[in-house]
Order: structure tokens, then sequence, then C-alpha cells
């Protein structure tokens, strides 16, 4: 059964029209196999497109083969990635990218709401410098980060030359990075490759499409024989055109971007109910689209009595985090408000 549209997370939401009309077309006829069919092809020809750049790119599965396996292709089993201590890559992988890279040590940065800066990049990588010491090899930089806020082009910008002055390469796990660019206005190429980007991890689920990410290597030679890498990895669709086809769905007209809007669009409807509500804590910039939020205790488990159905203590143990998704409607918004309205005063 059906669950109603929920806050909990927005791969909890279905395909978007846009995705499952490209899948349909796909499904028209027979294909190549093995990525070597037209629909794939297209889609990676439109990811060049909206890039601006010739890059190399790859469809896997989620989102933590696409972290893992770039990861792995950026490092060596010696070297380090620095990342933020909030990261999906050290948090939510279990181990995945020190799996995939044969051991790369991941060392966690700190830095407030979630966001890592060149002065912690540089420690990590300065505070030592002898052999035995997991040699510093990636940045990883979460986009959107896992509380929702986004990085400017100017911090990225800063801490990938930071980054690059000390040897690293860096790496971009962009599961929303499509409410990146929908929140900040700029173009993916600014974002990315333009800002010192070498490998980007473009999520799918979370904007729209069934399932599956682009791995996108603005430095090609980062790439060499990443198809092997995909292949182990048990990444290499054979009916390939099923990942990639619902990409060029979601690039060709700009549906992608539409829907990032949306959603953004959604989460500052909530966030903008939510705050003025007496004993409601907002407790994170609404950059993107989740609401992370401190409800009284009494309260929220009567939402969850309701029928809501929300993470709390993803973060810290009194935080929920409310997530909007493409097909999160302000009606949906606006119910949510009034019962935490209702609860709270209850
Ligand atoms: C959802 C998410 C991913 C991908 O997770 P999978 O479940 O492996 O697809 C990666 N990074 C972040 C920040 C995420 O939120």
């Amino acid at each position: 059964m059906h669950q109603r549209r929920q806050f909990a997370s927005d791969n909890y939401s279905g395909i978007c029209p846009e995705a499952w009309a490209a899948m349909a077309e796909a499904n028209a006829g027979h294909a190549v196999s093995y990525g070597n069919d037209v629909w794939t092809q297209r889609a990676a020809d439109a990811l060049r497109e909206i890039f601006e750049t010739n890059c190399e790119v790859f469809f896997v599965f989620n989102g933590t083969a696409a972290n893992s396996l770039s990861l792995a292709a950026l490092c060596q089993p010696y070297h380090s990635i620095l990342c933020h201590e909030l990261a999906h890559i050290e948090t939510s992988e279990c181990g995945a990218p020190e799996f995939f890279s044969n051991g790369s040590k991941i060392l966690l940065l700190p830095g407030a709401n979630d966001k890592v800066t060149p002065a912690a990049v540089a420690h990590a990588v300065r505070r030592r410098s002898d052999l035995h010491y997991p040699k510093p090899g990636a940045l990883s930089l979460t986009q959107v980060t896992e509380v929702g806020t986004v990085y400017s082009v100017a911090e990225i910008q800063a801490l990938t030359t930071t980054a690059k002055s000390l040897g690293l390469r860096v790496q971009m796990d962009g599961a929303r990075f499509a409410n990146a660019v929908a929140s900040l206005g700029v173009t993916p190429a600014d974002l990315t490759w333009r800002a010192g980007v070498d490998v980007l991890c473009f999520g799918g689920s979370k904007n729209g499409i069934a399932l599956g990410e682009a791995v996108v290597f603005f430095n090609r030679d980062l790439a060499r024989e990443f198809d092997y890498r995909c292949k182990q990895g048990g990444q290499l669709a054979s009916k390939m055109r099923f990942l990639s086809a619902p990409w060029l769905g979601m690039l060709k007209d700009g549906a992608w971007l539409r829907h990032a809007r949306h959603t953004n669009k959604m989460a500052q409807r909530l966030e903008a109910g939510l705050r003025p509500i007496p004993g409601v804590q907002i407790t994170y910039p609404v950059e993107s689209n989740s609401v992370f939020a401190k409800l009284p205790p009494a309260a929220e488990a009567k939402l969850r009595e309701r029928g809501w159905n929300f993470y709390t203590g993803v973060i810290t143990p009194d935080e929920s985090r409310l997530m909007c998704s493409w097909d999160t409607t302000a009606a949906d918004v606006d119910a949510l408000v009034a019962d935490v309205k209702q609860l709270v005063t209850a």
C-alpha cells in the first residue's frame, strides 16, 4: 500500500513523469546491452552539454557506488580522503569508500553548518608530513550538504584552490547537486569544473529518477579504466539504457532543474510555516529541499500518531529532518504545518 506523501526523505517519492516517459521510450524495442546503446550515448552527450565540457560519464546504480568508485579512482590505498565529519561517505556508506579504495582512510574535518573550510583542509594536510600518516590524496565535498546547506561557488573555489595547492584531488558528492544548482542559480559548469572539481557524483534518485547516479569526470585522466572499476564493483548494468535513458528525459528540457527548484521552494514554504510556531526551532539555514527543526517532543510523537513519517536524530538526537520531494505539494506542506501548530498548542 502507498503511504501519503511524506517528508521522511526525497527518496520516498516515485519516478517523475519525464524520467518515466524516457524509460517507456527506451522500453519500446531492443537495444544493445552494457551501455553500448543510443540512450546511454545520448544521455552522456546531454551531460556534456549541460556541463559545457567534454567530460567522461558513467552511470551506476546508487550514490554509495558512485562515491566509493570515484574516490577509489582518485586515491591509492595509502592515501587518505578528507571530508566533513557528517559526510555521507563517513556516516552512511558502511565503509564502502574504504573498501573499494582498498584501504584509503577517511580523515574527518570539523566545520559549522556541515561545511569544511580551507583552513581545516590545510590543517589536516600539514599537521604531519611523515610516512606514518595516511597521505592526504583527495578532498570530498558534499553539495548540497547533509544538513541542507549549500556551498557557494566562491567557497568551492577557495576549497579547491587550497586542496590543489596541497596536492589533493577534489571529488563532489552531488546526491542533491540539482538542488544546489537551483538554489544558487549558477551554471553546472561554474559550480564544478570551473571551480576546480575533478569528479562529480551527480544524483538522480533524489531528483526524480527511479535509481542511478552519473559519475562525471571533468579531469578525464582520472577516468582511466573506470569502466573496469564499475564492472568489478557490480555497477555495470546489462540493460544500461534503463539507467541512462531517464537522464535524457530529465536533462533535455530542464526537468531536473524544474523539479529541484520546486522542491527547494516547498522547503522554503515549510520553513516559513514552521518558524513562527512557538517551541519550534529551525536549526540550519534552509538553502535547499530540507528543513531541520527541533520540535517539542510531545508534538513530535503526536505527529507520528497522525501518520507523519520523518527522521529524528540523523544529525543530533533532538533534531527532526523534514525533506521535500519533486512531488511535494503546497497543500502537503500546509497540512504538516497545520498539524504541528495544532499539536504544539494542544
Ligand atoms: C542519498 C545520499 C547519497 C547516496 O546514497 P545511496 O543510498 O547509496 O544512493 C550520497 N550522498 C548523500 C549526501 C546522500 O544524501
